[in-house]
């Protein structure tokens, strides 16, 4: 088995002034090579390779960097002699890049994203048996074919579903409801269940000669919202917006009519929702139909974001994107 793994950065290479000091550190500084010697028993479970890519805080990660990776990993999985590529990642924008590449790498050959929340100079750091179980993962039959997989703590999850749930402690990349595709106990993956929705090699966005995206911007729905934040992004440049509404995507009749608004202008509006679970569905007390409004299913507004970016690389027809959305 050969695994590659590229490096960006994140806690699982931070470095803090004292090993008992787990949130007040530097992110991205110890590099991988470094890292992976700390990863000893690696040696028994793949030919490794790495390349760091960046050294950055996720919060830092960027679309020139998406491209970038994207572009690296389906040029190593062409390549017959690679059976799979890890990224070291941050964790704070970790499940962005996950579902980023999710839609855009073409290949079944496993990809899986990995951090850690205790930077490597911590007593107990998370960060080597999470970058093992991520590599043990990545060379295993079971993960072909399951979309871009994020493993930390033991645990498998999609990438589409998985988000960071808790700021600090270590249990904090779920699936809330959907639940984990499955656990990495002792070098042996264990799934229950499989992503359902478009993904990797079945997915229909290339961003092989993409040179950069279209503006979509996130807005937080609350109470008495004035709309003024729509309207400003629109006049940065926003093609689309993600609308976080309350509840089941929705908004005070304001917010509607400039949204509303905007749309005839030609910007595509998504409802999401500021709700950490459960569907947006189409035509409930917000009428899409009408609008020309697309309802964002399960995901969550950072996800939506990148799906609706991909989407107005293609079209701007909200009935087509709404499709999009049921689709992946
Ligand atoms: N701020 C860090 C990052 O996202 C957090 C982490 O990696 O856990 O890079």
């Amino acid at each position: 088995m050969n695994i590659v793994i590229l490096a960006t950065g994140g806690t699982i290479a931070g470095v803090s002034g004292s090993a008992v000091d787990t949130t007040s550190y530097q992110s991205g500084i110890v590099p991988i090579d470094q890292m992976l010697q700390g990863v000893g028993p690696l040696e028994g479970i793949a030919a490794i390779t790495s390349e760091q890519i960046a050294q950055v805080d996720s919060s830092d990660m960027n679309h020139d960097l998406w491209l970038l990776l994207a572009r690296k990993v389906n040029g190593l999985l062409r390549q017959a002699d690679v059976d799979g590529v890890v990224i070291t990642h941050g964790t704070d924008t970790l499940e962005e890049t996950a579902y980023f590449l999710n839609l855009v790498v073409k290949s079944e050959k496993p990809v899986v994203l990995v951090g850690a929340m205790r930077p490597a100079t911590a007593l107990s750091s998370d960060g080597p048996l999470n970058l093992y179980n991520a590599v043990v993962l990545a060379a295993s039959p079971e993960a072909r074919g399951k979309g871009v997989l994020v493993a930390l703590n033991n645990a498998i999850n999609s990438s589409r579903d998985v988000t960071k749930t808790n700021t600090v402690l270590q249990d904090t990349f779920k699936a809330p409801e959907l639940g984990y595709l499955g656990y990495l106990i002792d070098n042996q993956p264990s799934f229950y269940r499989a992503p359902t929705r478009r993904h990797t090699a079945a997915s229909g966005f290339d961003v092989a000669d993409v040179g950069e995206f279209p503006q979509v911007d996130i807005l937080y729905g609350h109470v008495d919202d004035n709309g003024n934040l729509a309207r400003a992004a629109v006049r940065d440049g926003a093609k689309g917006l993600v609308y976080a509404g309350v509840g089941n995507g929705n908004m005070s009749e304001k917010m509607e009519k400039v949204l509303q608004e905007l749309q005839t202008q030609g910007v595509v509006i998504v409802r999401s929702t500021r709700v950490s679970n459960g569907i947006v569905t189409r035509n409930g007390a917000i009428n899409d139909d009408a609008n020309r409004f697309v309802a964002a299913d399960t995901l969550s507004p950072q996800k939506a974001r990148i799906l609706l970016m991909l989407a107005l690389l293609e079209t701007c027809d909200p009935l087509k994107i709404q499709k999009m959305f049921w689709e992946y």
